[in-house]
């Protein structure tokens, strides 16, 4: 990419704060956007890459550092009491899952989650005074609002006085319903272009007999009391809800456990917000998001929040953000670029895959210039040709995606099709479902890969078999397959250059080091495709431990005995049968067989009797004696048994801890057996409390 001179960049940073600063004026101001949302935030993003990039431009005054204001000399001015800011985003439910991963981490105590729908509409604040509503002020800049308290006390929905005396500062969104917008909007000479500008020019009007005349309503989300007998957003909003204020029903609340979570909101009141576990959240937020549309007002998001006002403080928050929240925007942030090639990379498994080619673009904060295409269905269904200008999204915060042509190329490039032939080999190309491949087992691209796979950390994890040690070993003629690692002597490199004394050794004593490898870590890198750490762990437990067996099994076909293994479906099944039926694999297991590699699972089960055998274990809640799950399920393999993550009628044992959730009802409603720590501490004879986990070290329930 060209390096952009500071001239040119200086310059860049500059016209994006103008045009930023102009577009936040005419959308919180005028609330007549002039481009859309898209369009901004992907300009906001630009300037927040090149700000990340280029600190010395760093300028207190930048929109990214800022609120968006809403300030306007129309209406006086009042100074918050409270922070009054936006909020940081995330496009992936995903993002927001380890978002709160890394709040619990932050904290170091176990937290809980509040997700609340992100109205679309105008952020207000309301000052309540011995119960009464004493102003009513707009967000502005975060710090200055601008008070439009006799426009807001139209709003039926906004308490003029409270059900008790008290001195409070409520935040909410004032916002208009669907079916009134466009009844109104059908009206208008100049018509809005969403629900959320209409509501926003209502409230700016000079004439509250104007605002009152449009059925603005408004959802209350924060309130801000010295009263310190709320330790939590959920008996906040609670209380809201007791002094009269209108609180959005839509809401989710996540514990560590369901059971946790059901009996907190109870404990509140509010049985009727969703409750649930952490692994609960990417499908609710899922969920909310399919189910957005049949809302009778616009979100645009989600709201995820710390619930522990005590964190939320030592938290804080930046200039423009509380860091106990993040919002979970439904649009990914998108750009506009031009294809200029498609090349096709095929994979380990000689798999095809077209990648497009495009001008750089910012997207979300970071430059993209190469996209996959998945496959030539894809392309067909975009009606992709090179020279076209798309639309690219990162999709889930992180894959780049072309989502759409926007405009056809002038030179008249037809959808691009497949090459017939294998461009590293020649060979014909195939294609098995929706996918191409190069059926060349010796395609050099491949044989590369497959030694760069078994190398790489995750499978033998070899120290100095970097991808440029690989590629110079294999394009010189020395390893031109995982084989010959085991046959070249490395000596030979002696003198070539970058292949020193040292990284000579290093490399030998790497192929050597494998013979430590586990077991397991010589089925992973077999490569067999699905096949990775977590199935071999899954096969190992079942008591396919060792190379013979699992070749028998193979050998038999027995797709029924590979069912019976936790997480392993039909597809993986017949994979790992085909896989290891391959010819070549075979060759590579007598090769790594011969050079003395583990063939059989090391269970360090010394003289421990193998009093779980042929019993599968169901673990859930937490533990006061276990430092980890891992623990627990090694203390049971150990001793034969096998772990499996849900319980069913096959299930051996459920092994119940503190605050057990659903799969403690699932298990007693199916008559499986339960047993508590103590129980089992006697079983493996061990006495509580010898694996006492570190204090900021919850073990977790019901994530299993
Ligand atoms: P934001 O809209 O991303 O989110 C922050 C706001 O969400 C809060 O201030 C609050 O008012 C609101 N909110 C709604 N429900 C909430 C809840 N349950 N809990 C907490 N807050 C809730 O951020 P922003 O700073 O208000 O606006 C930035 C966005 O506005 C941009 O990403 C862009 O989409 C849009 N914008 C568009 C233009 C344009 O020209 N089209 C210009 C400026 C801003």
């Amino acid at each position: 990419m060209e390096k952009t001179v500071p001239a040119d960049l200086e310059k860049r940073i500059g016209k994006l704060r103008e045009e930023l600063a102009l577009y936040q004026k005419a959308y919180y101001v005028d609330s007549r956007p002039l481009v859309s949302d898209l369009e901004y935030d992907r300009l906001f993003d630009e300037l927040c890459a090149l700000e990340r990039d280029n600190p010395q431009y760093a300028d207190p005054n930048s929109p990214t550092v800022r609120v968006g204001s809403d300030l306007s000399s129309d209406f006086p001015e009042f100074s918050h009491t409270i922070p009054v800011l936006s909020l940081d985003k995330a496009y992936s439910s995903q993002a927001v899952l380890s978002w709160t991963e890394k709040s619990i981490e932050k904290a170091r105590s176990d937290l809980s989650f509040v997700i609340e729908e992100k109205i679309d509409g105008l952020s207000m604040v309301l000052y309540y005074e011995k119960g009464l509503l004493v102003r009513a002020v707009t967000r502005g800049n975060g710090f200055v609002g601008n008070e439009v308290t006799a426009n807001i006390r139209t709003l039926p929905s906004v308490p003029l006085k409270l059900s008790q005396p008290v001195d409070i500062v409520v935040r909410g969104e004032v916002y208009l319903p669907k079916d009134a917008f466009e009844k109104i909007n059908s009206t208008l000479e100049e018509p809005y272009a969403n629900p959320r500008n209409l509501a926003a020019g209502s409230i700016r009007r000079i004439k509250s007999s104007e605002t009152a005349r449009v059925p603005l309503t408004i959802f209350c989300y924060e309130g801000f009391t010295d009263d310190a007998q709320f330790g939590d957003h959920i008996q906040i909003l609670a209380y809201l809800r007791q002094l009269g204020f209108r609180i959005d029903p839509n809401i989710g609340y996540f514990c560590r456990t369901a059971e946790q979570a059901r009996a907190r909101l109870k404990e509140a009141g509010l049985e009727n917000f969703v409750s649930g576990s952490f692994e609960d959240i990417p499908a609710y937020i899922q969920r909310r998001t399919r189910e957005r549309g049949g809302l009778p007002y616009e979100i645009d998001g989600l709201v995820c929040k710390v619930d522990e006002i005590s964190v939320r403080n030592a938290f804080g928050y930046t200039g423009h953000h509380p860091r106990w929240a993040l919002a979970y925007k439904f649009e990914a942030p998108q750009a506009e670029t031009r294809v200029l090639g498609i090349d096709v990379q095929i994979g380990r498994t000689g798999r095809v895959t077209p990648v497009a080619r495009v001008v750089p673009a910012s997207v979300g904060g970071s430059t993209i210039s190469n996209i996959t295409l998945h496959n030539q269905d894809y392309v067909d269904q975009l009606e992709l040709a090179i020279g076209d200008t798309v639309a690219i999204s990162r999709r889930g915060d992180v894959i780049p995606a072309v989502e759409s042509v926007v405009e056809k190329n002038e030179e008249g490039n037809t959808t691009w099709r497949m090459p017939e032939c294998c461009p590293y080999c020649g060979t014909a190309l195939v294609r098995r479902g929706g996918h191409h491949f190069c059926p060349n087992y010796s395609c050099p691209m491949q044989a590369k890969l497959r030694i760069s796979f078994f190398t790489a950390k995750g499978q033998m994890d070899m120290e100095g078999f970097g991808p440029e040690t690989v590629s110079l070993l294999f394009d010189n003629g020395y390893v031109r397959c995982v084989e010959d690692l085991f046959d070249f002597d490395f000596s030979r490199l002696g003198g070539v250059r970058g292949f020193g004394d040292k990284k000579v050794a290093m490399l030998r004593s790497s192929v050597e080091n494998t013979r430590k490898a586990s077991f397991r870590q010589v089925v992973t890198s077999l490569g067999i495709p699905e096949i990775g750490s977590k199935a071999v762990d899954s096969l190992c437990d079942s008591g396919l431990d060792s190379m013979d067996r699992l070749l028998d099994v193979a050998d038999r076909r027995a797709v029924d005995e590979l069912l019976a293994v936790d997480q392993i479906g039909e597809k993986t099944a017949l994979l790992l049968i085909d896989g290891l039926n391959d010819p070549n694999t075979r060759n590579l297991i007598a090769k790594l067989r011969s050079y003395g590699l583990k063939m059989e699972d090391e269970k360090n089960t010394g003289n421990l009797s193998q009093i779980f055998s042929g019993q599968s274990w169901c673990i859930t809640g937490s533990f006061e004696s276990f430092a980890s799950r891992d623990l627990i399920v090694r203390l049971i393999t150990d001793r034969g048994g096998k772990s499996v993550s849900a319980v069913s009628s096959k299930t051996s044992v459920l092994l119940a801890g503190q605050n057990a959730g659903s799969k403690l009802a699932k298990a007693r409603e199916l008559g499986v057996k339960i047993i508590g720590e103590e129980e089992f501490l006697s079983l493996i004879g061990r006495p509580a409390g010898e694996e006492k986990p570190a204090a900021s070290e919850p073990v977790q329930g019901e994530l299993f």
